[in-house]
């Protein structure tokens, strides 16, 4: 079959892809997992009940995931706020968000911890105010309109929030903090109980709920900014990996919509761009060891020089990136590196689709996100450092396995669930079960060990296990103690058994 050139063609042309089905019946009766996170998994709201105020746990994650219209941000006083990073949730007593930035209308961008109170009283309530542990607070944030009480720039959360509460509600309920302890849980025994490809059918359907979020989401940010805007944000964030994410999605924003490229942009010129926003270039003077700079980055410089003051505005504060702990291949140059790669392909997204309708494998995909060997990248880490002994790719096998099953696949169901196309929607689905696994990770550990007693018999070596495990943590484990108390999963795995 030809390649798909438009959108168009996608929304509407019926499938004909040849990527292998997995579409055998199921030992389990269909949506029995939703069915079960519906009734069993959330605290005790149904959607579209309301609460007012709402716990502040919740306040929490709304920030967390800044549910809220981000271009749009006004302070209690008026004047605009940007959130450059909403900071890292802490869990050991003083404000609930450290390391944040924000940028106030008229002022410098500020690095500081952001709290969470419901009333704009609760910061005298509290005691924040005679507090040290609160001297660093540079926004508080309240639910519903009021006065700033805390002498810090106040922002309530409820005028600015992205989607009804109705809407809001599911997904809150369906969110929670990664589990982190390691412990045997209850629901290991009826497991592994359960006949093999009975318990891989409910992985599996707990996979999908996890999909579908994901395509939920994109669906949501594409209203706002159009569906490549809302892909390239997700490939953006799943660059970030883990830590820096915010960044990257803000990068996206600023530099793929609007006026942000050009058609005539060269990947270099785009390479410049991110890291000159980003405020990742090191700096001539710092970076010309022995009186020389290495070429690409005298390259980079030349190019920023000219257009940096256009972008002033909105570069950000080097300390927003964290590199702590990074491996090399997930240094943030790097990924704008690629990035830029990206960018740069006017036909990017076409060649996603191509590759969509007509072969959907992993081993395709790599070839088609892999940029060509590169002077300077396929030989360094990062711009200043030295050269390396082998060739490395820009993007690691794993890298595209994340990339998939969170980002490409996910849009593309939203895309034709949008378009009401139901052959690829069942293709993006039937890809994204059938994808192999990716690299694995402490919290899948976690997840082996609890619910699987760290054994792996049987289990598929798909993404959509590793998925579907992710999502059991955070439907059930997250939502009770190390303990398992009160958690409906094992009787309801019980219940199949005896089916
Ligand atoms: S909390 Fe529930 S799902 Fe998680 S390990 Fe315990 S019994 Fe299993």
């Amino acid at each position: 079959m030809a390649g798909v050139q438009t959108a168009r063609r996608l929304t509407f042309q019926p499938l004909t892809g040849k990527a292998n089905r997995v579409s055998t019946p199921s030992p389990i009766p269909a949506g029995l997992y939703a069915q079960w996170r519906a009734s069993h998994a959330a605290v005790a709201l149904h959607d579209g009940d309301r609460v007012s105020p709402p716990p502040e746990k919740w306040l929490q994650l709304v920030w967390h995931h800044q549910r809220l219209r981000r271009d749009a941000l006004k302070l209690v006083d008026g004047r605009r706020v940007r959130i450059l990073h909403p900071g890292f949730h802490s869990c050991e007593g003083g404000p609930d968000f450290r390391d944040a930035v924000i940028h106030v209308e008229g002022a410098q961008p500020l690095t500081g911890a952001i709290e969470i109170d419901l009333q704009p009283s609760g910061w005298k309530a509290h005691h924040h105010d005679t507090n040290p542990a609160f001297g660093n607070v540079v926004l508080h944030v309240i639910w519903s309109r009021g006065a700033a009480t805390s002498g810090r720039a106040t922002l309530a959360m409820e005028p600015h929030l992205d989607a009804p509460w109705d809407e809001l509600l599911p997904w809150l309920q369906a969110e929670g903090q990664p589990w982190q302890e390691e412990f045997l849980g209850r629901c290991c025994a009826p497991l592994k109980e359960l006949a093999v490809d009975s318990r891989n059918a409910l992985i599996r359907q707990a996979a999908l709920v996890r999909f579908h979020r994901k395509a939920d989401d994109l669906a949501r940010r594409a209203r706002d900014i159009g569906w490549d805007g809302a892909l390239w944000e997700g490939l953006f964030r799943a660059l970030g990996y883990k830590h820096n994410t915010w960044p990257m999605e803000r990068l996206a924003a600023v530099v793929t919509g609007g006026h942000g490229r050009q058609k005539t942009d060269t990947a270099l010129m785009l390479e410049a761009r991110l890291l000159g926003i980003a405020n990742l270039l090191p700096h001539e003077s710092r970076a010309r060891a022995g009186g020389t700079l290495p070429r690409h980055l005298q390259e980079l410089w030349n190019l920023w020089w000219r257009e940096r003051e256009r972008w002033d505005e909105v570069v950000f504060p080097a300390s927003i990136w964290r590199r702590h702990g990074l491996r090399p291949a997930n240094f943030p140059q790097r990924r704008l590196a690629l990035a830029a790669r990206w960018l740069a392909e006017a036909d990017f997204i076409a060649r996603m689709e191509t590759w969509f309708i007509d072969d959907g494998s992993a081993t395709a995909l790599l070839g088609k996100l892999q940029p060509k060997p590169d002077e300077h990248w396929s030989w360094h880490w990062t711009l200043d450092s030295t050269r390396l002994a082998k060739p490395q790719p820009l993007l690691g096998a794993s890298r595209v396995t994340d990339l998939a099953v969170n980002v490409i696949l996910p849009w593309f169901s939203a895309r034709a669930r949008a378009g009401r196309n139901e052959p690829l929607a069942l293709r993006a689905k039937e890809l994204g079960l059938a994808w192999p696994a990716g690299e694995d990770n402490t919290l899948l550990k976690q997840a082996r060990i609890r619910l699987l007693g760290g054994g792996a018999r049987g289990l598929e070596s798909t993404a959509a296990s590793q998925q579907g495990l992710l999502q059991i943590l955070r439907d059930f484990c997250a939502r009770t103690n190390a303990l398992c108390d009160g958690c409906r999963f094992p009787e309801l795995v019980k219940g199949i058994s005896v089916q």
